[in-house]
């Protein structure tokens, strides 16, 4: 089969890699009915990231049918539809069992998903089956819940957002976008996203956004302000991982007020007395994907939203690398990519 592989900055080649089979008894091997481009692929396609060893295979976001499992595995079967997290987990450690399993015990990052087939680790604990196999056109929902969508849900939860509060989003980059619909879904009353491009603005407004602010930094910490009677949003969702980003998070919200961080932070310091008198509570990292995937998959099964609306670039995956071109270049919000 072939795969997609990083070899430098801007470097990505689909070319011939080994078919993945069951290495472990607990892993599942997996046809891919879409996999996609995440945000968080950007920073090592940028260079920022730096791999101790390159190439590097890519990918991490998937759903599709089950081929073969492991003689371990006793929950997933061959021939069922399923959707996993970014990070495999047992799903019965201590640390899945508070909720928590992107930090299981036996936690394997995903890292090579932009490829036809895949072998999944933790098969029980990690995948999520359907009862049915879905309609075609839900494929694109389905696999948002597999980290963009879980990890927008994750930030709106972080953040404590309650119906009747004041929600504001950080980002619009893919996972800031399904923030705001996550919040809307959440009940939030006002929802602010910050945006200054008027595409993304549009999807923002559509998945629930009241306002949208376009001043960044002071200005843009200036308006919310204004906004909230002078004190701050009650939750405030930082979806991008920048020092600005984190302060503007930080700065915008109220005293006893929540702040969520789920972008994957680079170069981001805080001042611990500034954190002292800014009395907010934090709450953050890599998303649980797994504690919310059988409730998000119901939500998108019963159509009660569409987060598959955020891929607004669909690509043969043999074309992986001009769906990273167009996201990179901000042509497109989120690439999804048919094996
Ligand atoms: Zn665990």
């Amino acid at each position: 089969m072939r795969g997609t592989m990083l070899y430098g900055p801007r470097d990505i080649r689909f070319e011939e890699r080994p078919e993945p089979t069951i290495v472990k008894p607990t892993d599942a091997i997996i046809r891919l009915s879409a996999t996609c481009i995440c945000g968080s692929d950007l920073w090592p396609y940028r260079g920022i990231a730096n791999f101790a060893e390159l190439p590097t295979p890519m990918g991490h976001e998937y759903c599709g049918i089950v081929e073969e499992v492991g003689n371990e595995v006793s929950n997933i079967k061959p021939g069922q539809f399923v959707v996993g997290s970014f990070a495999a987990s047992d799903n019965t450690c201590v640390i899945c069992h508070d909720g928590y399993q992107s930090s299981c015990v036996q936690r394997e990052f995903m890292s090579t998903a932009q490829a036809p087939i895949l072998r999944v680790p933790l098969a029980d604990g990690t995948l999520v089956a359907t009862r049915d196999l879905p309609p075609k056109e839900l494929i694109p929902s389905l696999l948002a819940t597999s980290d963009v969508l879980g990890t927008g849900w994750f930030a709106a939860d972080a953040a404590n957002v309650k119906p009747g509060k004041t929600a504001v989003v950080v980002g619009d980059g893919a996972v800031g976008l399904l923030a705001v619909l996550s919040a809307k879904q959440m009940g939030a009353e006002r929802i602010i996203a910050m945006s200054r491009h008027e595409a993304r603005q549009k999807l923002a407004r559509e998945f629930g956004a009241t306002d949208i602010v376009t001043e960044r930094g002071d200005e843009g910490i200036a308006r919310i302000k204004e906004m909230t009677k002078g004190i701050g949003a009650d939750s405030v969702l930082e979806c991008v991982g920048t020092q600005e980003s984190m302060m503007q998070a930080i700065r915008s919200t109220r005293a006893g007020g929540f702040v969520s961080y789920v972008g994957v932070p680079h170069g981001v310091q805080l001042d611990g007395t500034e954190l002292f008198f800014a009395e907010v509570h934090l709450h953050g990292g890599p998303a649980p994907v797994r504690r919310y995937l059988p409730d998000l998959i119901n939500l998108v099964l019963n159509e009660k939203f569409n987060p598959g609306k955020v891929f607004d670039l669909t690509l043969p995956l043999d074309q992986v690398a001009e769906g990273y071109r167009a996201m990179d270049e901000r042509r497109a919000i989120k690439t999804l990519l048919r094996p």
